[in-house]
């Protein structure tokens, strides 16, 4: 695809989300301010994520460290881009994930919560993170059960470089986006009960995906997570230019 072709696909998924936003929000008598969008970037080459930021893209997610990392190289004029990391993270790239990224979105355990917390340098502002939560138990692979919440949760938010802004959840994705509903609003009562018990602000609730973002909204969501409304269709799981260097480009 050609940079202005990109450029004008984006510009208009832009306006479509937008719009879809707005009417959502108004639904339930919410601003569309009220909601943040993510560009989910994954496996897009940099020159989507720099048209994305042209269009007026200002969040965007990655889900792997390496991949982001060989991007960031790239990424140099976009000054005002927030980088959230919204994967899986691996204990072996904590570190890295803190040094690259200004947010962590996903923390799926106590015990990755430490690592992040001891890989902010003394002396830096803790990082802002959400933590994932497993809101359909038999679906979910990763994120903290429950109960898990209600029990770290002290734990983390004395952490003194995490910085707790709220929650995430990723429901299965049912067809008939209105069944991940039960999910979100699940989540959404979670962190209002975590609010009553620890008398902190959650603002964030970063819920919904291309299939199912509407009804996330209607449901309280902060922050909705677009991979393939925005970008279009992902080829496969791999950055195409690393495939291009296993070519031997
Ligand atoms: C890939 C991904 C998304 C975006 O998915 P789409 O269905 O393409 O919008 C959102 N959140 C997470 C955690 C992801 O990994």
């Amino acid at each position: 695809m050609s940079i202005s072709v990109l450029q004008e696909t984006i510009n208009a998924n832009f306006l479509r989300i937008n719009e879809c936003i707005e009417r959502s929000c108004a639904l339930v008598g919410r601003h569309a301010s009220e909601v943040t969008l993510i560009g989910v970037s994954k496996t897009h080459p940099v020159e989507a994520i720099k048209a994305a930021y042209k269009a007026g893209v200002r969040h965007f997610g990655e889900n792997r460290v390496n991949e982001f990392q060989e991007k960031s190289v790239f990424l140099n004029h976009e000054p005002h881009a927030v980088w959230h990391f919204i994967g899986h993270l691996q204990s072996n790239k904590t570190l890295k994930a803190v040094q690259l990224f200004n947010m962590i979105d996903s923390v799926h355990s106590l015990d990755i919560a430490l690592k992040i917390d001891r890989a902010v340098p003394e002396g830096d502002p803790p990082i802002p993170i959400l933590l994932e939560v497993r809101m359909d138990m038999s679906a979910n692979k990763t994120g903290f059960d429950i109960d898990a919440v209600h029990d770290g949760f002290e734990i983390m938010m004395n952490m003194p470089h995490l910085d707790i802004r709220g929650l995430m959840c990723i429901p299965p994705p049912f067809e008939d986006p209105d069944q991940a509903r039960v999910f979100f609003r699940g989540l959404r009562n979670l962190r209002d009960a975590l609010v009553r018990r620890c008398a902190i602000p959650l603002p964030t609730l970063s819920m919904g995906m291309s299939h199912d973002f509407e009804v996330a909204i209607q449901e309280g969501s902060t922050e909705v997570r677009l991979g393939t409304a925005l970008f279009g269709k992902r080829l496969d799981n791999h950055w195409p230019q690393r495939d291009a260097k296993a070519a031997g480009e």
